[in-house]
């Protein structure tokens, strides 16, 4: 007999408890605290996408779209691409629409792992990728982004040796979520390299390419010999303001791609019809769009980086994405979690511990991370409150 009290989840699903952000969204409610710890922008994107939107409701966009995506999306993606990285993609076979970035990543995942297959990632990570890499039944090798005075680093040895014969993947995110860390150009070169070298294939979360305020992106795939073992991933969500629209894609060689479709066509098949030829104008929108919203974001980065430095946090740099982490010693915090318990009841603010995104819970235990991807008067507001 089974004991109908025993949880019925698989086992190796059981470490994935609630997400942080759910907890700690619970407790921004419950105490009217202003919420940076999830980050969704709080306005909407551009009028013109959202237009297209309505009028693609209007105008018979409301049934499955083709599996890999409308081919106006796929065109648009491969445009962008080429327009702002110089990736050439053929929308017919190497550019794949899927629901949102979190889908692209659990499809490449599911695809191209084995049971005990290896995945190289750096620590602290996105949420979903432990997930994704559990459920395929595949093995994550964390290689540790460390916090120093200039920002995060990682040692190229540790690197080395997280490479071996069971490595499949090397998940890579730039900009990154949660560290604000934009990798150098002699960052990724060693990765390359590496992924040469094991004939390893790269997936590449990059929803955060238009969102670099020091250094520049540079996508993994343009770099020597890359393209033909790069899946690159991005989304809608976050450089349009659309994170409830789940419109995602993968580009890369065609062999890669098919691989992911077979796997996505039965996790959703399709999604977003009609948001989908709305992302497709939002993709095509003039460079002054695209300027425009990053230096809105880095006068935000600006802000609350200097309102945490004046309530006596230690701020780390903060090169690209939503996100700006601190250090709570140098107010006496030591467990981020506790501190990001008590912080809304003491300060009426919210954010999320970093160490819940680290294998290693001693590398981020005294890290915290706020978004600042909400409108001033809010960042204003919790700066204020900071200070208080
Ligand atoms: C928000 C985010 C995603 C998820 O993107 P969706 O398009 O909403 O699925 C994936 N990766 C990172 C690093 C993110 O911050």
């Amino acid at each position: 007999m089974t004991d109908p009290a025993a949880d019925p989840l698989i086992a190796r699903m059981r470490p994935f408890g609630t997400t942080i952000f759910a907890e700690m969204s619970a407790l921004a409610a419950r105490t009217g605290a202003v919420n940076l710890g999830q980050g969704f922008p709080d306005t909407d994107g551009p009028q013109e996408m959202l237009d297209a939107a309505v009028s693609a409701i209007h105008s018979g966009y409301n049934q499955y779209p083709p599996g890999p995506g409308q081919p106006v999306l796929r065109q648009a993606i491969a445009d962008h691409q080429r327009r702002f990285w110089g990736l050439e993609y053929d929308p017919d076979g190497e550019v794949l629409v899927t629901a949102g970035a979190t889908e692209a990543i659990a499809a490449s995942i599911l695809a191209l792992c084995e049971s005990g297959d290896e995945v190289v990632c750096f620590e602290p990570y996105y949420d979903s990728y432990a997930a994704s890499i559990a459920l395929a039944g595949a093995v994550r090798r964390p290689v540790t982004l460390r916090a120093g005075e200039d920002g995060y680093s990682f040692d190229p040895d540790e690197l080395r040796a997280a490479f071996g014969p069971r490595t499949r993947l090397l998940l890579l995110n730039t900009p990154h979520n949660p560290t604000g860390k934009v990798f150098t150009r002699e960052e990724l070169a060693l990765i390359a390299e590496l992924c040469a070298e094991h004939d390893v294939t790269a997936l590449c979360d990059e929803v955060y390419e238009h969102l670099v305020f020091d250094g520049e992106h540079l996508p993994l795939a343009a770099f020597p010999g890359m393209r033909d073992r790069t899946l690159q991933i991005s989304s809608a969500g976050k450089t349009f303001s659309c994170t409830g629209w789940k419109v995602g894609w993968v580009c890369g060689p065609a062999r890669l791609v098919s691989a992911v479709l077979r796997v996505k066509q039965f996790l959703t098949f399709v999604n977003a019809g009609p948001f989908q030829p709305a992302v497709a104008v939002a993709l095509a929108l003039p460079d002054s769009y695209y300027t425009g919203f990053r230096a809105e974001l880095l006068a935000k980065r600006d802000a609350l980086s200097a309102g945490l430095a004046k309530a006596g946090f230690g701020v780390l740099p903060a090169e690209g994405t939503y996100f700006v982490t601190a250090d709570i010693r140098p107010l006496g915090g030591v467990d981020g979690l506790d501190f990001c318990r008590s912080l809304p009841e003491r300060s009426g603010v919210v954010a999320v511990p970093a160490q819940v995104f680290y294998d290693d819970q001693s590398a981020g235990r005294h890290l915290i991370r706020f978004a600042y991807c909400k409108r001033p008067e809010v960042l204003t507001e919790a700066v204020n409150r900071l200070a208080g």
